[in-house]
């Protein structure tokens, strides 16, 4: 038995004055029906709308309220790290301003985290007010995630979850620069149990992703958890060498045979195309791997704090 006695939430907001109120009035209904204490840190990740002021509003109304506030727009994954550095509680959850994950859950995640288990996750079942090209390349992604990496990514999950002390712990340690969030989730390990729900539609504001910013996550995703990619170039590799030897086999024989009367231009052409795009290709797979070794090398800061306001809780 885990006895849950401060619960930390964590919401990471990026120009969400419309949620704000909204999510902390549903917020406060659910967290004041538990039995344990509780804390709500705010990490404002740069947002350039009324964000702080609305944040700063309920700190000073609200005595369970922290906020952090970033130097600048870090992207949600590092609002998150700073976030698990900077909560007290002795569990954390961590959800979007958006409303699109109910905090009516919450209740049940602070249930399987005093079973015992470290990381309850929710698991969607349904996606409202998403298209129908995000789902699909969501849930493709994450297949192939699973299958190219060795640690277990779980699928349709986000990062509304809670963790237990062990869990956060775990996260603290990882200081990567280039994060995914999800795949280090999976990384720490620990038990893990899924409760399914309805995702919703976002209650206000627009979302902060574009496919852009989905591509640069996703690859991030698969540089930093699996090495296939440069495993699969070296197959490809040693394959076209292969058929590439016995075609120079073949064409020996045939000009030893029957002479060589100098014709081809259109498969030179074609074998000189095919092998100058797969080199390029294959450079530009080991490029992500030594950009991820050229970030990391510098050893930056993860993020910077401009502002830090506790909650009075304790
Ligand atoms: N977010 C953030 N920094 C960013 C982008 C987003 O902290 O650079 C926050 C945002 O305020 C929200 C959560 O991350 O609380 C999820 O963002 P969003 O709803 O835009 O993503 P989606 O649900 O569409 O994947
Ligand atoms: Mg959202």
């Amino acid at each position: 038995m885990n006895k849950v006695t401060c619960l930390s939430v964590l919401v990471p907001v990026y120009n969400e004055e419309e949620c704000i109120d909204l999510l902390h009035e549903r917020l406060t209904t659910v967290l004041d029906n538990l039995k344990c204490s509780s804390e709500i840190l705010y990490v404002n990740d740069g947002s350039r709308d009324n964000t702080l002021l609305k944040l700063q509003e309920l700190q000073s109304k609200d005595a369970r309220v922290a906020y952090l506030d970033l130097s600048r727009n870090f992207g949600k994954e590092v609002a998150m790290s700073a976030g698990i550095d900077y909560i007290s509680g002795d569990a954390l959850v961590i959800i979007d301003a958006d409303l699109q994950d109910p905090p009516e859950l919450i209740p049940q995640m602070v249930e399987g985290i005093e079973e015992g288990y470290d990381d309850v996750y929710a698991k969607r079942t349904t996606r409202d007010g998403e298209t129908f090209l995000k789902k699909f390349t969501s849930k493709q992604y994450y297949r192939w995630l699973k299958k190219m990496s060795n640690i277990p990514v779980l699928e349709d999950t986000g990062d509304f979850r809670m963790f237990s002390q062990k869990a956060i712990e775990g996260l603290r340690l990882l200081k990567e620069n280039e994060r995914n969030m999800k795949g280090l989730f999976s990384y720490v390990g620990f038990k893990k149990k899924p409760l399914f729900y309805q995702r919703d539609a976002r209650i206000a504001g627009s979302t902060k992703w574009n496919y852009p910013k989905l591509i640069g996550l996703a690859i991030k995703g698969l540089t930093s958890f699996s090495t296939t990619p440069l495993r699969f170039v070296s197959i490809m590799g040693i394959s076209v060498s292969i058929l590439a030897f016995l075609y120079l086999i073949f064409i020996l024989v045939k000009a030893i045979i029957y002479g060589d009367p100098v014709a081809g231009y259109p498969s030179l052409m074609s074998v000189l195309l095919l092998l100058g795009g797969m080199q390029l290709f294959a450079i530009g797979i080991i490029g992500e791997y030594i950009g991820i070794i050229y970030s990391e090398t510098k050893k930056r800061p993860l993020y910077y704090i401009n502002d830090y306001k506790k909650s009075d809780n304790k």
